[in-house]
C-alpha cells in the first residue's frame, strides 16, 4: 500500500501515525504521502524515459496547490481543463510552456487568460472552438500552439461515465473529420495546429486499448504529414490505472512496453497526462466511527466522512478499501475485501448525508469496531477532495501532507462562515 503501512497493529503514513494526524487535524481528513507522489511520478518517468516525454500532471485529480507545487518540483508540467486549473498551475509556479489546456467548452475568458499566460499547447476539441481561437489569437496579436483532440473510437472498457474516446462521447473530433479540419484551418497564422491529442478514458486497465488508439492516431499523423502539414506533437493523454482492490492494473512499465515501441523514432514530441496513476494511492481519508446500528438485517457503520468527501462510490459504484486504523491482530493482507481472519462481520460503511447513495463501502467484512474508532479509506488521493462538495452544508475537510516524520496542513478545514461567505452580497 505504498507509504501507508501497518506497523505494530496501527496505520502509518510514512513515519507519522495516522491516529496522531487525526488527533492533530481532526476528521474527516485527507492525508497525502509525499514519497508516494514522488515514487509514482518517478516510476512513470523512468518507464517512458526513452521517449523523453513532457509529463503533464492532470490537475483535476488532486488540485491542491501544494500538491501541484510538489509535482512542479519533481519536474512535471500540467494538464489543465479550466481557467481555475490554469490559475492553480500558475500559482504553483508552473512553466507556462509545460501547460497543456484541454476541455470541450473553453470560454472566451478562459482562452484569453491562457493567451496571457502563454500556455504551451491548446488541445482543441471542435472545429467551432478552433475557429474561435483563430479569431481571438489574431485579435490579440499572438500565435498560439494547438493540437487537435481526436476521437479514435476505441472502447477502453471502463465505466461509461469515464469513457471519453468512443464516437458517441462529447470529446474531440472524429478521425475522418480531423483531416478536413486540418485542411481547412492548419494554415491559419494565429494558431499553429501542430499535432493531435488523444485521451480515451480513465482508468484504462487494458494496455491493448492504448495500442489500438495509438495505431489510429499514428495513421492519422502520417496521413497529415503526407499532405504536407508540419506535425511535431502527439499528446497521448492519461487514464493509466491505479490499484484500488488487488493489483488489478498494469504497471507503468507495462503501459510503456506497448506505447514506447510504437512511438519511438517518429520524430514526435510526446506528451503524457497522468493523474490517477500518480495521485490515487498517494492519499487516504481518515474518518471516525460515529455510530453502529443494525437495520433490515444489515449492519451499518456510520462514519463522519461521506459522499461529500468521496463521491466515487456513489457516482460510479467505485470500490475503495476500508479498514480500521488500529487493527490489533487484524493486519490487512492486501487492499482486497477478502481478508483471512475469523471474527469479521459484514458491514456497510456509510456517511451522515441524507441520500441512500451515501456510502463508502458496502457488504465488507470488517473487524469489530466501536464508537470513536478511526477508519482509513484507501486510494483516495485522486478524484476525492477534487470532487468534494458542501452538500448538506458540510464544510469541506482539511488536507494534510506527510513527508517522513513531518506532517503539515495544506488546506485548513472549512468553517461555517466559509459556507456562507460567497452569499454575503448585500453590500454590492
Ligand atoms: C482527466 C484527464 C486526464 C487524466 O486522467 P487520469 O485517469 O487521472 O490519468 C488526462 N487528460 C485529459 C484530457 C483528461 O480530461
Amino acid at each position: 500500500m505504498d507509504h501507508f503501512t501497518y506497523r505494530d497493529g496501527t496505520l502509518w503514513c510514512e513515519d507519522v501515525a495516522a491516529a496522531e494526524l487525526a488527533a492533530k487535524f481532526g476528521t474527516p481528513l485527507y492525508v497525502y504521502s509525499r514519497q508516494t507522489f514522488a515514487g509514482h511520478f518517478a516510476r512513470l518517468r523512468e518507464a517512458f524515459a526513452e521517449l523523453d516525454p513532457l509529463i503533464c500532471y492532470s490537475i483535476k485529480c488532486c488540485p491542491n496547490t501544494h500538491i501541484c507545487r510538489l509535482l512542479r518540483e519533481l519536474g512535471s508540467g500540467f494538464d489543465v481543463v479550466s481557467g481555475g486549473e490554469l490559475f492553480r498551475a500558475l500559482r504553483a509556479g508552473a512553466d507556462p510552456d509545460k501547460i497543456v489546456f484541454a476541455g470541450v467548452g473553453k470560454t472566451e475568458r478562459e482562452i484569453r487568460e491562457a493567451f496571457d499566460a502563454n500556455v504551451g499547447l491548446f488541445n482543441i476539441e471542435s472545429e467551432s472552438e478552433l475557429e474561435q481561437m483563430i479569431d481571438l489569437a489574431r485579435e490579440c496579436g499572438i500565435v498560439a500552439n494547438a493540437a487537435l483532440r481526436v476521437n479514435p473510437d476505441v472502447d477502453p472498457h471502463t465505466h461509461k461515465y469515464t469513457t471519453t474516446g468512443k464516437k458517441e462521447t462529447k470529446f474531440g473530433v472524429d478521425l475522418e473529420r480531423a483531416v478536413e479540419v486540418f485542411r481547412r484551418h492548419a494554415r491559419a497564422e494565429s494558431v499553429r495546429l501542430r499535432g493531435i491529442h488523444i485521451h480515451i478514458g480513465s482508468p484504462v486497465c487494458e494496455v491493448g486499448a492504448y495500442a489500438r488508439s495509438l495505431e489510429r492516431g499514428l495513421h492519422l499523423l502520417n496521413r497529415l504529414r503526407g499532405e504536407g502539414f508540419a506535425i511535431d506533437t502527439f499528446d497521448i493523454g492519461g487514464g493509466y490505472g491505479a490499484h484500488y482492490q488487488h493489483n488489478e492494473t498494469p504497471m507503468s512499465t507495462e503501459y510503456a512496453s506497448v506505447i514506447v515501441p510504437s512511438l519511438r523514432e517518429q520524430g514526435l514530441r510526446i506528451i503524457l497526462e497522468p493523474g490517477r496513476l500518480i495521485a490515487a494511492n498517494a492519499g487516504i481519508i481518515l474518518t471516525r466511527v460515529l455510530h453502529l446500528k443494525q437495520s433490515g438485517g444489515r449492519r451499518f457503520v456510520i462514519v463522519d466522512a461521506s459522499m461529500t468527501e468521496l463521491l466515487r462510490p456513489a457516482l460510479y459504484g467505485a470500490y475503495h478499501f476500508v479498514w480500521p486504523v488500529a487493527t490489533g491482530e487484524f493486519v490487512p493482507q492486501s487492499r482486497d475485501a477478502d481478508q483471512p481472519f475469523d471474527g469479521l462481520s459484514c458491514c456497510d460503511v456509510v456517511g451522515p448525508v441524507c441520500e441512500s447513495g451515501d456510502f463508502l463501502a458496502q457488504q465488507r467484512d470488517l473487524p469489530p469496531m466501536k464508537r470513536g474508532d478511526l477508519l482509513a479509506v484507501f486510494s483516495a488521493g485522486a478524484y476525492a477532495m477534487a470532487m468534494a462538495s458542501q452538500y448538506n452544508s458540510r464544510p469541506r475537510a482539511a488536507e494534510a501532507l506527510v513527508s517522513g516524520q513531518a506532517a503539515r496542513l495544506i488546506r485548513r478545514r472549512e468553517t461555517y462562515d466559509d459556507l456562507v461567505a460567497a452569499e454575503d452580497v448585500d453590500s454590492q
